[in-house]
């Protein structure tokens, strides 16, 4: 579901030097359009070019990139120009159509997890189109629709990459921004226009799923799909998710395609509706402060996505005996969860977590979206509005992704 943002007020709103930034971008795209890129360079990459261009046409890089960067913890984003590296052999040049927002770029940008080295382009929901490819990759080919998540690199070689569970490299997989790769330089994300990524750690987007709603599968999606599939949910199962956002929407619409009961715990009235549209048997409003004793003991996971400390006292008595609850929302590490041993003891409870998924999985889980016909609830937005739409989402506004087309 699309929702086309059009909110001039607001591009007039910002500042000017925003706004003629804005008017670079729309040059880009238009000379792009045409073919008369900057330097010669940008031209090619525009969607049709990348399409019917041959390889060779396109040059091996380095590529001249534009994104939208954190600069620092408290100031909106900003352009940055800066170049992605020239074609390794397995490398694949994506020119970058639409990127999601997810709340983790937001912790990173706020730096709740840990210091960050900026200027720094966040994004990890990449979908584009690919525009030339090294001289050994295999399994992509100029014009294929991809997608990239949150990770670029892995070791390769230790027993989780082996298994493809490269999110749990005991060396350090390679997050898509704010990482150092292993040739030294540091990962810049997908708020930008293009980006060259060895093809191991690329994801097929099938043709009936459109680029834009593509970028929100590649953390959202996994990240819930992961933990769904690890505890075995399915039919017969009731599930909780705590939390209506990026990845609790999605977490409702892969675990009701999956067979499994969905109970919704959320903080906001105004998505009662929404929640039972997406498959929600059962919405529980603002768990603090109401008498859950009617649900007691009646899940068998629960799957909580909510992005800052929240009370979990009143939720683990919503499990069964031997259930798990799996913790995917990350708060600021300056404020930690409370938990006491008799949330899990008098029904020998597990409290988990869980970091996105595998690249093989990640491409279970497009798959299985393409073939349940999932997707995800986005509004679209421009380079512009990211700082706009961050704000949003924070206070619980969005519905539920944003996603930036890079174009407009
Ligand atoms: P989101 O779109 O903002 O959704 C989070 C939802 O949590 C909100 O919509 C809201 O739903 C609920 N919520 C409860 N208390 C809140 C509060 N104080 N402030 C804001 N929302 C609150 O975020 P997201 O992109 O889904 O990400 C959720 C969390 O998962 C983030 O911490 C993110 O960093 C983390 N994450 C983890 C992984 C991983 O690998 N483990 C991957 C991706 C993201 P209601 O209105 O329904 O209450
Ligand atoms: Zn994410
Ligand atoms: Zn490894």
């Amino acid at each position: 579901m699309k929702n086309e943002i059009t909110d001039k007020k607001q591009v007039e709103n910002n500042s000017e030097s925003l706004r003629i930034d804005r008017r670079d971008f729309i040059v880009t795209s238009a000379m792009a359009a045409v073919g008369v890129g900057a330097a010669g360079l940008l031209g090619p990459f525009s969607a049709q070019a990348a399409e019917t261009n041959s390889t060779k046409s396109l040059g091996q890089g380095p590529y001249p990139t534009e994104g939208m960067a954190v600069y620092s913890a408290t100031e909106p984003l900003k352009p940055f120009k800066f170049k992605r590296r020239a074609l390794g052999p397995k490398d694949v040049a994506i020119k970058l159509h639409y990127c999601g927002i997810c709340h983790s770029d937001i912790h990173h940008g706020h730096e709740d997890w840990r210091k960050e080295t900026f200027p720094l382009v966040p994004g990890h929901e990449l979908a584009g189109i690919v525009a030339a490819i090294g001289s050994s990759v295999s399994k992509f080919k100029v014009g294929d629709h991809v997608g990239v998540g949150c990770m670029v690199n892995s070791c390769r070689h230790c027993a989780m990459c082996d298994i493809g569970m490269e999110q749990y490299c005991e060396n350090g997989a390679v997050f898509t921004y704010g990482a150092k790769d292993r040739d030294g330089t540091m990962t810049q994300g997908g708020y930008s226009t293009f980006n060259v990524v060895d093809e191991d750690f690329i994801i097929r987007v099938p043709d009936s799923i459109d680029l834009a709603e593509a970028g929100p599968m590649m953390c959202a999606g996994i990240t819930v799909y992961s933990p769904l599939r690890h505890w075995s949910v399915g039919p017969g199962k009731k599930v909780g998710i705590v939390g209506l956002g990026g990845l609790g929407h999605m977490g409702v619409k892969i675990a009701t395609a999956m067979g499994a009961e969905v109970t919704v715990i959320t903080t906001s009235q105004s998505k009662v509706a929404d929640a039972r549209k997406f498959g929600a048997k059962e919405v529980i409003v603002n768990p603090d402060g109401v008498d859950l004793s009617k649900y007691k003991r009646s899940l068998d996971f629960i799957l909580d996505t909510a992005p800052y400390r929240h009370k979990l006292d009143k939720l683990f008595p919503l499990l069964k005996q031997d259930a798990t609850f799996c913790m995917v929302g990350a708060g600021k590490v300056s404020e930690p969860y409370e938990l006491g041993p008799f949330a899990l003891l008098p029904f020998r409870n597990s409290y988990a977590g869980s970091s996105i998924g595998g690249i093989r999985e990640t491409q279970e889980l497009v798959d299985f979206c393409a073939l349940h016909k999932i997707r995800p609830e986005i509004s679209i937005i421009s380079m512009n509005e990211i700082s706009d739409a961050w704000d949003k989402v924070v206070e619980k506004k969005a519905r539920y992704r944003y996603v930036i087309n890079m174009k407009a």
